[in-house]
């Protein structure tokens, strides 16, 4: 069910269905978001520096009113903020509009080959003052992963990925798992670009679920984490109902079939 919790290289356990916060720009709405999510039994929360939303996500958590271990906090380092003092203070800057003395996983946003090693070293810093529980990277290709490799002393627990049928990166997917990082997807609706494919509406139809339930039990059988966002309550909750019904291996190798490499984001930098 949407409470269950996938253990991550280091121990720690993180749930596999979260709410991404991504554009929740209006406090009120976020925070009836998360509580609408809290609700239908979200516990995993995506926010990052660049969202210019941790403040009301603390808000938000605080009008939860529930035990700490109870949910769990992604944030991201933004790109203006890498390097070692500048993750080190807006870290903190984070924490305290947060409101939290830690958070769950804290990720690179996105490479940048300027401060490269230096921003992980303050990662691994963080992780080993107990101000973050694990560490994980965003938009990391196989190049990045094996550089960091050549340096770090703990490797990421998490890779945050843009995936969804369009864009499976099942190659990128079959790296991290070999490397024992959970690929967690984002957009896993492609940001609602897929909702017309022929090919998911025949799915959704033959199980009296919605392409957006189709696409998030895609994502769960095939193994990944996922974060789908939406602000209307139906929406939260029709994404968290997908517990209930199983595609067959033909219907996964169909929605497979799906894939064309195409990106909603952009390529990620190369680091050399
Ligand atoms: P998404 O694939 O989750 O799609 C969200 C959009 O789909 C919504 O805005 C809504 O329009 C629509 N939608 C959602 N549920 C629906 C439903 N049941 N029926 C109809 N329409 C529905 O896209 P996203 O928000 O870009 O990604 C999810 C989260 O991933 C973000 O909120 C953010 O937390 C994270 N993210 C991370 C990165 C990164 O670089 N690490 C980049 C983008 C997003």
């Amino acid at each position: 069910n949407i409470g269950s919790r996938i253990e991550l290289a280091d121990g720690n356990k993180m749930p596999v269905h979260g709410l991404g916060v991504y554009r929740m720009t209006d406090e009120d709405q976020l925070i009836n978001s998360v509580k609408s999510a809290y609700s239908d039994g979200y516990r995993l929360f995506d926010t990052a520096q660049m969202y210019g939303n941790e403040a009301a996500v603390g808000k938000a958590i605080k009008d939860l009113n529930v035990k700490r271990d109870e949910i769990f906090i992604t944030t991201k380092i933004a790109e203006e903020n890498q390097g070692y003092d500048k993750v080190m203070s807006s870290f903190e800057d984070s924490l305290k509009k947060l409101q939290l003395d830690y958070v769950d996983l804290l990720l690179v946003h996105w490479p940048i080959h300027t401060h490269f090693f230096e921003t992980w070293r303050a990662f691994e810093a963080l992780k080993e003052q107990g101000l973050v529980k694990s560490i994980g990277t965003s938009n990391y290709g196989m190049l990045h992963l094996q550089y960091l490799a050549t340096k770090a002393n703990d490797m990421p627990v998490v890779n945050q990925l843009e995936v969804h049928p369009y864009l499976s990166q099942q190659a990128m997917v079959d790296f991290d798992r070999d490397n024992h990082i959970v690929t967690q997807a984002w957009a896993p609706l492609g940001r609602g670009r897929i909702f017309d494919d022929p090919v998911i509406i025949k799915i959704a139809e033959s199980h009296g679920k919605s392409a957006a339930q189709v696409i998030l039990r895609w994502h769960l059988q095939r193994g990944d984490a996922f974060i789908p966002k939406s602000v209307h309550p139906q929406r939260i909750q029709q994404n968290a109902d997908i517990y209930d019904f199983e595609l067959s291996n033909d219907e996964m190798n169909q929605v497979d079939g799906l894939n064309r490499n195409t990106r909603i984001s952009q390529e990620p930098e190369m680091v050399y």
